[in-house]
């Protein structure tokens, strides 16, 4: 082994192994509960997974609604989606918004926020400092 792999070695064995996997434990979506009610689709937690996710409701709500290809209101805490409509459907839209609006691509730490300058959006990550443009929802 010569001096340059050792150097290596020791940087690896510097970075904790498991930052990225205490992140990701911290930050834990519940899954979504749903029930169809009639013709409408009640998304009963959803009060709990935007504080989960610190986004505005009526953000995830607009991107929901907008990829089931639907009209969607809150009302307290739930979300209200005209049609039928199953939780593993919404999961995966979650898992999506997640994906493009939450976790920092760079670091993919959920530690973001969105912030609007001149008319563009950024997603800027308190974790690592990156800024990436992302596309209004
Ligand atoms: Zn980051």
């Amino acid at each position: 082994m010569d001096d340059y792999d050792k150097l290596l070695e020791r940087a690896r064995t510097q970075v904790p192994e498991d930052a990225f996997k205490r992140s990701g434990e911290r930050f834990k979506v519940p899954d979504v509960q749903l029930m169809v009610q009639g013709n409408r689709s009640l998304w009963q937690n959803f009060q709990d997974i935007i504080n989960v996710l610190n986004r505005p409701g009526r953000e995830v709500l607009k991107f929901v609604s907008g990829q089931l290809g639907t009209a969607g209101t809150m009302e307290g805490g739930t979300a209200i989606f005209n049609g039928k409509f199953t939780a593993e459907l919404v999961d995966d839209l979650v898992a999506r918004y997640i994906e493009s609006y939450v976790t920092c691509p760079v670091c993919t730490r959920p530690d973001t926020e969105i912030k609007k300058e001149s008319g563009a959006y950024y997603l800027i990550c308190s974790a690592c400092g990156a800024r990436t443009a992302i596309r209004p929802v």
